[in-house]
Formats: C-alpha cells, sequence, structure tokens
C-alpha cells in the first residue's frame, strides 16, 4: 500500500467520494475548497496540523502552493482550477496540469481531439458578436449550439440558437464568455464511458453506460448500455480509450458521447476526474472509479472495472427549491427499496438544479431492475423519463 498522501482541488461530492475510497486504504487526503464543511471536508476525521484541510478556492495560486507542501500528489475532483499555478507545485500531479488546462477549455478540447483522429462533431470558434453567431448558425445550421469554451456545468454556458435573430439572445444569455459553436447532434442517446488510466499509461474502460439527461443535467444512468448492436459496446469503449490515451497524466477520466441512429458514435466531451457517470461502479463494479482514481495516481495496480451485478441505475437527487422536503420523501422510499443506496453529499443548502445526492440500484435483471426503479421515480414530483 502507498504511504503517500493525496491533496485534492476541490470538495464538494467527487472528493468526498474519493474520500471514502481512500479511507478504507489507510490513505491520507487534504483537501483545498473554501469552508469548512464542504462535503469532502466531513467525511475525513480531524487530522493532526501536518494534514489539515485548506479553507480556500481551488483557483487560488497561494492556497494550491500551500496544499502542494502538505502532500506527495495533488489531484482535481474539477477541472476549473488554476492549471498555472498547479503546473508551479513542487510534487506529482495527476493528470498532468496540460491536460487540464486542455480540457478545461472545451473549443481547445475538441480541436484536441479532432487533430487525434477521435470522432468529434463540427463545431467552429465564434467572437462574442451578433454578425459572428450569425455566420456561424449560416455555416452549421439551425438550431445551433453555443457553448461557452470555459467555466462550464450542467449546462450552464450552453445556449441553444433556435432562430437566427436569437443571435443577441446568446450574448445576452452567455455574457462575455468566451465561446465557439458546435453544430446541433441529433443523437439518439448519450452514453458515457469511465476510464482509467495509470502512471505508465496503461488504460482500462469500465463499461458503457446509458445517461439520461433533463434540462442539461444527467438525472438517469443505466449500467450496462443495452443495444441490439453487438459491436457498440467495445467501439464506445474504444473511442474512449483512444481518447484517453491522448491526455498526460494518470486518474480516470469521464467520456460523454453521442450516439447516432446509424450506430455511430461522437465525443461530447472529456472530464479528467471521476464523473457523475460513474457514481455507479461504487456499488456495481468490481472497483469503484474513485479507487481506482486513488489507486491510479498512486502508482498501485489498477483494479478490475468489471461489472459484477447483472444490471444497475443511478438517480441522481437534484434539488428542486430551497426545501428538503421532496428529498427526504425520496431517500425514505430509497430505503425501503431492495438493492438501493442512498448517497447524500452533506450540502448545507438545497437549490433547483443543485446535485444534492445520488441513489444507486442494483438487481439481478433488467426486469427487477425497473421494478426498483419504478418504486423511486414514483415517488418524484416529476418524473424525468
Ligand atoms: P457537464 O459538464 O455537467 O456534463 P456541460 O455544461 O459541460 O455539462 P455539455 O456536456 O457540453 O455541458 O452539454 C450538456 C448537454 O447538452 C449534453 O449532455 C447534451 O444533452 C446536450 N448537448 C451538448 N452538446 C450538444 C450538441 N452539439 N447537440 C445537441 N445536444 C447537445
Ligand atoms: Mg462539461
Ligand atoms: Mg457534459
Amino acid at each position: 500500500m502507498s504511504d503517500k498522501v493525496v491533496g485534492i482541488l476541490g470538495g464538494g461530492q467527487l472528493g468526498r467520494m474519493l474520500a471514502v475510497a481512500g479511507s478504507l486504504l489507510n490513505t491520507k487526503i487534504v483537501i483545498l475548497d473554501v469552508g469548512e464543511h464542504a462535503p469532502a471536508k466531513q467525511v475525513l476525521a480531524p487530522r493532526s496540523s501536518q494534514y489539515s484541510h485548506i479553507d480556500g478556492a481551488f483557483t487560488d495560486s497561494a492556497r494550491i502552493q500551500e496544499l502542494a507542501a502538505k502532500v506527495d500528489v495533488l489531484t482535481v475532483e474539477i477541472e476549473h482550477v488554476d492549471a498555472d499555478a498547479l503546473a508551479e507545485a513542487k510534487c506529482d500531479i495527476h493528470p498532468r496540469p496540460s491536460t487540464i488546462k486542455l480540457i478545461q477549455d472545451k473549443f481547445a478540447q475538441k480541436q484536441h481531439l479532432q487533430a487525434r483522429g477521435c470522432p468529434v462533431s463540427e463545431f467552429m470558434a465564434v467572437d462574442s458578436t451578433v454578425e459572428s453567431i450569425q455566420a456561424a448558425a449560416n455555416n452549421l445550421g439551425l438550431p445551433l449550439m453555443l457553448k461557452s469554451r470555459t467555466l462550464a456545468y450542467d449546462g450552464r454556458g450552453n445556449f441553444v440558437l433556435r432562430d437566427i435573430s436569437q443571435a443577441s439572445d446568446t450574448l445576452a444569455a452567455l455574457g462575455d464568455r468566451p465561446l465557439y459553436a458546435e453544430k446541433w447532434v441529433p443523437f439518439t442517446h448519450e452514453i458515457a464511458v469511465m476510464v482509467v488510466r495509470s502512471t505508465s499509461g496503461e488504460v482500462r474502460a469500465y463499461p458503457v453506460v446509458e445517461t439520461v439527461h433533463k434540462e442539461n443535467i444527467c438525472h438517469l444512468v443505466f449500467a450496462p448500455l443495452r443495444s441490439r448492436d453487438g459491436t457498440l459496446s467495445r467501439r464506445a469503449q474504444a473511442v474512449a480509450e483512444h481518447a484517453v490515451k491522448t491526455f498526460e497524466g494518470a486518474g480516470v477520466f469521464g467520456v460523454e458521447m453521442f450516439l447516432m441512429n446509424d450506430g455511430s458514435i461522437y465525443i461530447n466531451e472529456i472530464a479528467p476526474r471521476p464523473h457523475n457517470s460513474g457514481h455507479y461502479t461504487i456499488e456495481a463494479c468490481e472497483t469503484s472509479q474513485y479507487e481506482n482514481h486513488l489507486r491510479a495516481i498512486l502508482s498501485l495496480p489498477l483494479g478490475s472495472t468489471a461489472l459484477k451485478v447483472p444490471s444497475c441505475a443511478m438517480l441522481n437527487i437534484i434539488g428542486l427549491s430551497s426545501s428538503m422536503t421532496e428529498i427526504t420523501h425520496l431517500t425514505d422510499v430509497a430505503l425501503t427499496v431492495p438493492g438501493a443506496s442512498v448517497h447524500l453529499y452533506g450540502k448545507s443548502e438545497c437549490r433547483k438544479g443543485r446535485k444534492m445526492g445520488h441513489i444507486t440500484i442494483v438487481a439481478e435483471s433488467d426486469a427487477e431492475l425497473r421494478t426498483r426503479l419504478r418504486a423511486l421515480l414514483k415517488a418524484l414530483p416529476s418524473s424525468p423519463i
């Protein structure tokens, strides 16, 4: 086992689940995030002063160096960190700051993928002017997806232009954020693959999953992907593995993809960290994405990514308002459903659209899974599917 200390930039739910996985390996973890009660800080026992967490922003260069001084390996649970400051750190860093910097600019990420033969749909640079947006719409057609190049999550940073007259609305919605345009992709399904990459460059894909989004936020994940096309899963894993091999550094990467009617696949985007679509791995795979991320960055042997249950689903618990009432109702019901595991993130405030937790359901068959899932969906005020 490793006695290296791991520093994580970001203390949200992904950091919390990394911390839980680390506790099972006796791995010491130090978190950098704002506040004493960030979700990841809550699950780690109080440390001696050497290992106490840091109160500060993961975009604050001085705080990043403070964290680096306490640990052997730095990693991230969010890509929106100060990658240049991270690159200055005098310790191991996984994935590499260059990878994080590339991925955090979604336009640069797409250019990188395209140049390395990864399938991406058409996209182009746009300036933040009505003329430039209209030119992109003339070029790529309508509807057109305008995206912020940076700081995007949960679709906050995306604007769908349905009519050329909405160009100024795009600018009003996305403000002065740097933009680019993507051709609208009429996908039939969204799928995702987690890939773990070791310090020596070995990659292992997790099973392909189907992700169901509602209002740009992932609501449901089904594992494994069911398809009549017997080649699909292996093809999607190969696309994901090839893409992850183009980046430097170890850890898990989440590869979001679009599945087209003809069976072809495009990469939507890649996350250089554990990912929402991989939460299911905690209960359903031989090694969770969180444990494998730690194993990878600590140069420990990678764990098996195989499924250990026949059928699995993950339901995100998304805030509907400032009230926790509906969430409590849902988790109360989940406690009565066989095969359901509740994960709450310890967030102090509930807000509409905020990820407050998730529920993983495992079952011996798809039919049993559907029955179990139905009980949970009935407990939602409005079903996401
Ligand atoms: P997150 O990082 O939380 O996954 P994000 O803010 O980076 O989200 P995207 O993943 O780029 O946003 O897009 C959010 C959703 O919008 C996608 O999951 C998909 O449903 C839809 N979408 C994105 N790009 C396109 C496109 N070019 N055509 C059609 N739909 C798209
Ligand atoms: Mg994203
Ligand atoms: Mg996305």
